[in-house]
């Protein structure tokens, strides 16, 4: 492998803009984030954010199987960090996002955020990326949904 083989995918962005702001409580943390950088047309961009959800839906990606295996966590957790982008998919603005969730041990889960999981408080920075958004493809060799060239 060359020194120029090891970046597979790379564009540059400029950003200007930061939005900050709050979903409310009983919103599902997914689609509640989808909606927002739906109606400001958020084409690519990064999303962080910290709070509570009242139950949760994680998922890990088994690189065997080639498939998602799901869990659903019922019990208020806080969101240590959650973190995410934003692309394209089967021609939609899509924000793949993840998440680390600590309980009341102070133990954390982390994985793949999955729609149905609901906010208790959540407060969220969007950063909008100016330029060409990333498309996700289906990529055979890994089983995801991963940025084109
Ligand atoms: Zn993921």
């Amino acid at each position: 492998m060359t020194k120029e083989d090891v970046v597979m995918v790379l564009r540059e962005f400029k950003a200007s803009r930061i939005y900050q702001g709050s979903l409310d409580k009983g919103a599902d943390l997914v689609e509640g984030l989808s909606a927002v950088i739906k109606q400001q047309h958020i084409e690519a961009g990064m999303i962080s954010g910290i709070g509570a959800v009242s139950e949760a839906r994680l998922a890990y990606f088994n690189a065997q199987t080639k498939l998602y295996e799901e869990k659903h966590f019922k019990e208020n957790m806080e969101i240590v960090s959650l973190k995410g982008n934003i692309s394209f998919k089967d021609n939609s603005i899509f924000p793949h996002l993840h998440a680390i969730l600590s309980n009341k041990d102070f133990a954390a889960v982390g994985g793949h955020l999955l729609p149905k999981t609901y906010v208790y408080a959540f407060e969220f920075e969007i950063i909008p990326f100016e330029g060409k958004s990333f498309v996700r493809g289906f990529d055979e060799e890994t089983g995801l949904f991963l940025w084109k060239k």
